[in-house]
């Protein structure tokens, strides 16, 4: 049986959780271990963290242009997340469906909202998406976490910490849910989650066993 090439259309793993939560140090870890993801890149108006990279992390465009993409009706889901603008390109999403990519994004809360509301519409998109909720083991630790990557200032934190309230009370719209209290674990229920989800029948094209 063959259930990872060319026989089923593509996942849309949908991840949210607090920033700080860990979400990006968990799927890069993970990725290290199961191959076959893309990351959807988003468009952002927040300014670059050292070492981030254009075309990779994000697309860092202006306030302007933010906006045009809107008027033209390019993204899948937008939103403000601590006082900048974040958004998914449909782009970056339909053409990897039907060619049986599966795609990683990672996106807050009312993003997530935004693709479940257009799921009940979009038979497509509800068959691809996947929806995960990482979340802290406490309040504490993730302001140790935020305040340890030592790339925000104070005020910027605050926000973050403030925010992560409001996340948080979201988790119960999250199909799975992975708790982040030791990373080695998170990461092997993460695996095991997109195991699970390849393995999927509702994705799969044709049957598993075919005439020769
Ligand atoms: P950061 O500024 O730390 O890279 O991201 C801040 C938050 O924005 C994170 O929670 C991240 O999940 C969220 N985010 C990143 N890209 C997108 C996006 O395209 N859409 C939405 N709605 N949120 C995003």
């Amino acid at each position: 049986m063959n259930l990872e090439e060319n026989n089923r259309t593509g996942i849309v793993l949908i991840l949210s959780g607090p920033s700080g939560s860990g979400k990006s140090t968990l799927y890069k870890k993970a990725f290290e271990q199961v191959s076959g993801f893309e990351f959807s890149v988003s468009c952002t108006t927040r300014t670059p963290r050292p070492g981030e990279i254009h075309g990779k992390d994000y697309y860092f465009v202006s306030k302007e242009r933010f906006h045009e993409l809107i008027q033209e009706n390019a993204f899948a889901e937008y939103a403000e997340v601590h006082g900048n603008c974040y958004g998914t390109l449909k782009s970056e999403l339909y053409r990897r469906i039907d060619r049986g990519i599966d795609v990683l994004l990672d996106i807050d809360v009312q993003g997530a909202a935004q693709i479940r509301a257009e799921c009940v519409q979009d038979l497509k998109l509800r068959k691809a998406c996947e929806f995960v909720f990482l979340s802290p083991p406490s309040y504490q630790e993730l302001e140790r976490r935020l305040r340890s990557r030592g790339t925000e200032e104070e005020s910027v934190i605050l926000r973050r910490l403030e925010n992560a309230r409001t996340e948080m009370a979201q988790w119960r719209l999250y199909d799975y849910l992975i708790l982040n209290d030791s990373l080695e674990k998170a990461v092997q229920d993460f695996i095991a989650m997109i195991r699970t989800f390849r393995a999927s029948s509702r994705r799969l094209l044709k049957g598993p066993v075919h005439e020769s």
